[in-house]
C-alpha cells in the first residue's frame, strides 16, 4: 500500500448537496489537496426508492460551482453491489460471519424482549453457532458478522478523541439482507477497502457506525482507515440546523450571490480554525488545513458572518475574476438573466469598469445585480422615489446647468473631466457639490445610491450620460 492519502465523499443522492455535505466535502478535498493525495466521489444510491438521478446530478453540479472537483470517475454504491455479496459469502466461508433464518415474527419477539427489560433491541445470536445443516429448506437467510461479544470497540478518531463502545452494544447485525441486497453499514465497508480510502471523514452523526464497521475490517482482516467524525452544523441559535437556520442546497447559496470562495472560507471556519485568520482564500486553506484541528464542538451557522465575509472576498478579488463569477452566475440571480440578455461585449467592459465603485457597496452578486442596474437601463430611466425626490424643486434648473456645463466639455470624457467640469458649475453658481451630484446621480441611474457619480458618468460614456440627464430636464 502506497503513503498517499485517499478521501472520500460519499453523499446520498436523495436531495440536493446540502451545505453540511458542501463542508464535508470541502473538509475532505482540503485534506486531499493539503496532502497531495486524492478525494474519490462516491455516490451511495443502495436506496433504490429515495435514490434519484436528479438528486446525483444536482450533487455534481452543487461540487463543481464549489470547486470541489473529485479525482477519477464517480463511484456507484449500488453497482458494487455483486462485489458486496461476494465480501458477505467470503465472511462466511472464514467463519466470521453465518446465515440466519430468524423469522420476522422471532425477530419482533426479540425487540419486544429487550424493549420489555429496558435494553436497546438487538439480536440473540440464536443461529450464530448452529450448524448450517440445520437451515430450514429452501430459505434464504440473511449473512449476520460475528460481533465480539465482550470487552470493547475503540475508535480512535483524529476529531472525536479515543471513543469506546462496549462490544456488549454490537450485535451481529446483518451484512447481507435475505433478499440478497447487502446493508449500507456493509458496502461503505467494503468500498472504502476497494477504493483504497486512507482517510474516513465524514458527519459525527457516523460515529456509531463506525464501531460496527470496524467490526468488519476486522473480520476481513483489512486495514481500518484513519477515522475523522466532524461535527455536525447548527443554528445560530444551537438548534440542529432547520431551513430556517440555513439548511439549504447550496444551489440556494449560489442563488442568493455568494461566492464559491467566499462561501468555502466561511464552511471551513465552522469548527476549524487557523490562528486568527478570518479570510482565507483557497491555496491558504490548503496551505493550512488538517483534519486533526477540526474542533469537536459543533459549530453555529451565522448568515450575517457569511454575508460580511463574502463582501470581503468580493473587494479582495480582482474585477476581471469577480466578472467572470457574476456573468457566470447571472442566470441564478434575481434580475440576473435580464442582464444576461442585454451584456454585450460593450456593456461587458462598461461592467468591468465601473466594477470597483459597485463592488465597494455590495456583499453579495444579487446587490452587484441591483447596482449594475443603471447600466442596462432603457431610457428613460424609470426612476424610483427617493431618486424622485432628488430631482423636485429646484434640482432640475441646476441639473439644466449641470447638462450644459457637461456638454460643453471637450477632449477624452473621463471622470477626471467630468468632475472638473461639475465642480466649476457648482462654484460659478454658488451651489454645494452635492446639490449638483445628487440631482445628477438620480437622473443617470434612477436611483439615490450609486458608486461615485463621475464614475458613472465615465462608464455610461458621453452620449448616454448627457441623453439621460436631458430626459429629467425637458
Ligand atoms: N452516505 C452517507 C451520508 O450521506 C455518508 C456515509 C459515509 O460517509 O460513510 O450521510
Amino acid at each position: 500500500m502506497s503513503d498517499k492519502v485517499v478521501t472520500r465523499f460519499a453523499p446520498s443522492p436523495t436531495g440536493f448537496l446540502h451545505i453540511g455535505g458542501a463542508r464535508t466535502a470541502l473538509f475532505n478535498w482540503l485534506y486531499a489537496r493539503h496532502t497531495g493525495g486524492k478525494m474519490l466521489l462516491r455516490i451511495e444510491d443502495t436506496d433504490r426508492e429515495r435514490s434519484t438521478d436528479a438528486a446525483t446530478a444536482a450533487i455534481l453540479d452543487g461540487l463543481s460551482w464549489l470547486g470541489l472537483i473529485w479525482d477519477g470517475e464517480p463511484v456507484s454504491q449500488f453497482e458494487r453491489a455483486p462485489r458486496h455479496r461476494a465480501v458477505a459469502e467470503e465472511l462466511v466461508r472464514l467463519g466470521k460471519a453465518y446465515y440466519c433464518y430468524a423469522t420476522p415474527a422471532e425477530l419482533e419477539a426479540m425487540r419486544e424482549s429487550a424493549r420489555a427489560k429496558g435494553l436497546p433491541p438487538r439480536y440473540d445470536g440464536r443461529w450464530r453457532d448452529r450448524n448450517p445443516s440445520e437451515a430450514p429448506v429452501g430459505a434464504k437467510g440473511a449473512i449476520r458478522i460475528k460481533a465480539p461479544a465482550d470487552g470493547e470497540t475503540v475508535v480512535h478518531d483524529r476529531v472525536q478523541g479515543e471513543v469506546r463502545f462496549p462490544n456488549k452494544d454490537l450485535d451481529d447485525f446483518i451484512v447481507l439482507r435475505s433478499d440478497g441486497n447487502p446493508t449500507y453499514m456493509h458496502a461503505v465497508v467494503v468500498d472504502d477497502h476497494d477504493m483504497g480510502i486512507t482517510h474516513i471523514i465524514r458527519g459525527d452523526d457516523h460515529l456509531t457506525n463506525a464501531a460496527r464497521q470496524m467490526v468488519i475490517y476486522r473480520a476481513m482482516g483489512w486495514d481500518v482507515p484513519s477515522m475523522s467524525h466532524i461535527p455536525l452544523i447548527h443554528g445560530a441559535d444551537g438548534a440542529k440546523l432547520s431551513k430556517r437556520h440555513g439548511a439549504l442546497g447550496v444551489e440556494a447559496y449560489r442563488a442568493m450571490g455568494y461566492l464559491p470562495e467566499a462561501l468555502l472560507n466561511y464552511l471551513a471556519r465552522l469548527g476549524w480554525s487557523h490562528g486568527d485568520d478570518e479570510v482565507m482564500s483557497i491555496a491558504d486553506m490548503i496551505a493550512w488545513f488538517d483534519i486533526g484541528d477540526v474542533n469537536k464542538g459543533a459549530a453555529r451557522f451565522d448568515f450575517a458572518k457569511l454575508e460580511a465575509l463574502n463582501g470581503v472576498h468580493m473587494r479582495r478579488m480582482n474585477d476581471a475574476e469577480l466578472l467572470d463569477i457574476f456573468i457566470n452566475t447571472l442566470p441564478y440571480l434575481e434580475g440576473g438573466p435580464a442582464i444576461a440578455a442585454r451584456l454585450d461585449d460593450a456593456r461587458k467592459a462598461q461592467l468591468l469598469a465601473a466594477l470597483p465603485g459597485l463592488k465597494e457597496r455590495a456583499k453579495t452578486l444579487v446587490e452587484l445585480v441591483d447596482g449594475a442596474a443603471f447600466l442596462f437601463a432603457e431610457r428613460p430611466l424609470p426612476i424610483d422615489e427617493k431618486a424622485a425626490a432628488l430631482l423636485g424643486g429646484e434640482a432640475r434648473e441646476i441639473l439644466r446647468g449641470a447638462h450644459a456645463a457637461l456638454k460643453a466639455t471637450s477632449g477624452d470624457w473621463t471622470a477626471a473631466a467630468a468632475e472638473a467640469a461639475i465642480r466649476e458649475y457648482a462654484l460659478a453658481g454658488g451651489h454645494k457639490l452635492g446639490a449638483v451630484a445628487q440631482p445628477l446621480r438620480a437622473a443617470l441611474t434612477g436611483k439615490s445610491t450609486s458608486p461615485g457619480v463621475f464614475d458613472v458618468l465615465a462608464v455610461l460614456g458621453r452620449e448616454e450620460s448627457l441623453a439621460r440627464v436631458a430626459d429629467q430636464i425637458d
